[in-house]
């Protein structure tokens, strides 16, 4: 197939992610997936099973807004997750989702969501103006059928202003206007589960 030179540099860029958050440690095992939406309104994701600090370019695909290969790759099955967000969220051009240790810690403890407040760092989601602005992260209990999940999450977004949400035992999904918004959003998330750990382990 031939792409198009945003597909083209959407898929260098997902590359380009994948490797730094694998020096994370956020991704483990081939687990996670990074997806790009275009101005056409179709996705670049990366494929099924591949580890995603070894991806090249040709390990993203294309895929319409239903979660549909549009190039005869195969996409990952929580590739319905992407599409949800994507739909319901004009403004999300990028999702994250690591299977972050921190992120899965977490949802062993809280059972609904967590409340982020009074941390300097909550400025990294750009409608946060100051520390005291609260970030609700709502869980959700894994489920192998990804369809009955989507449709779980779906009408959480109908209630709920969301900028992030934990699937308990499994990892984190958040995404922005831009890659590297959804990233910084990550990189904050990751800082402020680390806290809300240590904070929990003090107070055993
Ligand atoms: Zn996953």
């Amino acid at each position: 197939m031939n792409y198009n030179n945003e597909f083209n540099d959407a898929a260098k860029q997902l590359v380009l992610k994948g490797k730094l958050i694998d020096s994370k440690g956020w991704v483990p095992a081939t687990s996670g997936n990074f997806s790009i939406r275009l101005t056409d309104n179709t996705i670049a994701i990366t494929v099924s099973g591949k580890h995603k600090g070894n991806l090249v370019t040709d390990d993203i695909m294309l895929i319409n807004a239903n979660a549909e290969s549009l190039d005869g790759k195969k996409p990952s099955a929580e590739t319905l997750l992407h599409t949800s967000i994507y739909q319901r969220f004009s403004q999300a051009r990028a999702v994250l989702h690591p299977h972050s240790l921190n992120s899965v810690v977490l949802s062993r403890i809280y059972n609904d969501k967590i409340v982020l407040k009074d941390y300097e760092l909550l400025k990294a989601f750009s409608h946060l103006t100051s520390h005291e602005n609260e970030l609700v992260i709502p869980i959700f209990n894994n489920d192998q059928n990804i369809l009955r999940l989507a449709e779980l999450i779906d009408l959480y977004f109908t209630q709920h202003t969301c900028y992030a949400y934990i699937i308990a035992g499994h990892g984190l999904y958040t995404w922005g206007e831009t890659l590297d918004i959804a990233y910084r959003q990550l990189e904050a998330l990751d800082f402020l589960f680390a806290c809300e750990l240590q904070l929990s382990a003090l107070k055993r």
